[in-house]
């Protein structure tokens, strides 16, 4: 990579806002440049995730000053890499709030996904109790959608440490076709702002190996995240960015049963799809209670896991009986609060209505596991968890429908455009959501 070029797209951020449009620019034969923060991870499991994914480079969880922890990967591959391979597709009700038509996108994401169901066969003891325990209450759970290659699955539950037989689609693969297709990748480049001129995008300034440098670009494709985004776009003079912040909070339930439990079982493989619309929940069954024991040692403050903690923490993991333990969780749609500072804290508490919608979600559940036999006794409410930043640069307030800012040329395209929260998995929506924005840079190159 040589820092005279100029390119004709920089796209910052490997998740899967960014992979996608990187993949599709790239194949149009224009010079693209793809810049991202975090380094090559190949590792899996529990442990070295939780060390060396789920905390920073000062070993903290990314903590709300609400409370509310926050999942996201700052590696090739964005949160993809972390992700349960859920890939839902939202209720139209939503895009009509958005007044946008993705509908030819999501089918197209779809494919490049290979979208299907989970499969029975896979499905757990644990999971099928309670999928009996919702019945028996007059509620179906449906197969969630996944983007999982099933021939390649042995269903154990570690998606979000890392898939270890490459079953799971993560954008690693959009990545390598980019980069296939000619587009230039730098890794360990942590983006501080867009450079200007005369009202228009020029390039980037970001750091690489403790120095800073500039590339120039005719376009610039902001693909940092939720929390990355917004903290580029205030660096760069955009203000508004970062006011306002969703994340599609949850809080899981566990309960013991006298018999059977979801150790190891893929989790999320049903949801229940009955409350998207009115109530705004999506409840699925769910055994991550990683956050919980954290909550249980730190307070949930956004303390250091130091190694004290760290083994607090597996020797607390080690000691749940999840051979017995069912557990379900409700992701809800939160309302826009709070704010993204160009610090990297968010500020952010649950209002009053989110408190009454993850109340509602806990009855809903709570009434779900104590029919498929857990013992009401044993009941333990977890921590409040989420995985879905967005809404920090929304189209409509900070970008044009287009998805332009007000700094010509500079573009957003990853769950910070999104205009309001999913209160569901958003994965395809955002490869969708980046194919309609690539569409645009293409024909109006
Ligand atoms: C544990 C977990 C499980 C999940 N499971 C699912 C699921 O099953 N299905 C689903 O649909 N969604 C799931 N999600 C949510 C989903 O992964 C995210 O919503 C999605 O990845 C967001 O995509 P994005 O492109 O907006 O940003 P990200 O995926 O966050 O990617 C942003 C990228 O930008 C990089 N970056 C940030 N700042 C800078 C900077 N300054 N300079 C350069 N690069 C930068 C980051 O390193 C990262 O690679 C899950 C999330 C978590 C945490």
């Amino acid at each position: 990579m040589s820092n005279k070029q100029i390119y004709d797209y920089i796209v910052v951020g490997t998740g899967p806002g960014g992979a996608t449009i990187a993949k599709e620019l790239s194949k149009s034969g224009k010079k693209t440049l793809i810049v991202e923060y975090g380094p090559k991870f190949s590792g899996t499991g529990f442990y070295k995730l939780l060390t060396k994914v789920y905390i920073d480079e000062n070993k903290k969880f990314l903590i709300t000053d609400g409370g509310i922890w926050i999942g996201r990967a700052r590696i090739l591959g964005g949160s993809s890499y972390i992700a349960q391979g859920n890939a839902a597709t939202p209720p139209n009700k939503i895009f009509k709030e958005w007044d946008i038509n993705l509908s030819s996108e999501l089918e197209s994401a779809k494919k490049d996904l290979r979208v299907n169901f989970f499969p029975q066969h896979l499905i757990g003891e644990g999971t099928r109790r309670v999928i009996e325990g919702a019945k028996s209450l007059g509620l179906e759970m449906k197969p969630t959608p996944k983007c999982v290659d099933f021939s390649k699955c042995v269903g154990c539950n570690n998606c979000m440490y890392g898939c270890p037989t490459g079953a799971k689609w993560t954008t690693l693969e959009f990545i390598e076709e980019a980069v296939t297709n000619g587009a230039d990748l730098s890794l360990n480049s942590s983006v501080r702002k867009v450079i200007k001129e005369n009202g228009k995008a020029k390039g980037i300034q970001f750091e690489k190996n403790g120095s800073l440098h500039t590339i120039e670009g005719k376009n610039i494709i902001l693909s940092a995240g939720g929390v990355g985004t917004p903290i580029i776009l205030q660096n760069s003079g955009i203000s508004e960015a970062g006011k306002g912040f969703a994340t599609d909070v949850f809080e899981p339930i566990f309960g013991y049963t006298k018999d059977v439990g979801m150790a190891n079982e893929h989790t999320m493989a049903v949801h229940l799809d009955v409350f998207l619309e009115d109530k705004e929940l999506f409840p699925a069954p769910y055994m991550y209670p990683t956050m919980t024991l954290v909550k249980d040692i730190t307070g949930f403050k956004p303390v250091k896991l130091n190694t004290i903690n760290q083994l607090r923490a597996l020797a607390k993991t080690r000691k749940v009986k999840a051979k017995r333990m069912i557990g379900m969780m409700a992701k809800i749609r939160d309302e826009i609060t709070g704010e993204v500072r160009n610090d990297g804290t968010i500020i952010k508490s649950l209002t009053k209505k989110d408190k009454e919608k993850i109340d509602e979600a806990h009855e809903i559940n709570k009434e779900i596991l104590i029919a498929s036999g857990a013992n009401p006794e044993t009941i333990k409410r977890g921590s409040y968890e989420s995985g879905h930043p967005c809404c920090t640069a929304p189209i409509g307030k900070v970008l044009d429908k287009n998805q332009e800012t007000e700094i010509a040329n500079l573009f957003v395209s990853d769950a910070s455009a999104f205009p309001s929260p999913l209160g569901m998995p958003p994965i395809l929506t955002l490869v969708a959501l980046s194919k309609k924005l690539s569409k645009y840079l293409i024909a109006n190159s």
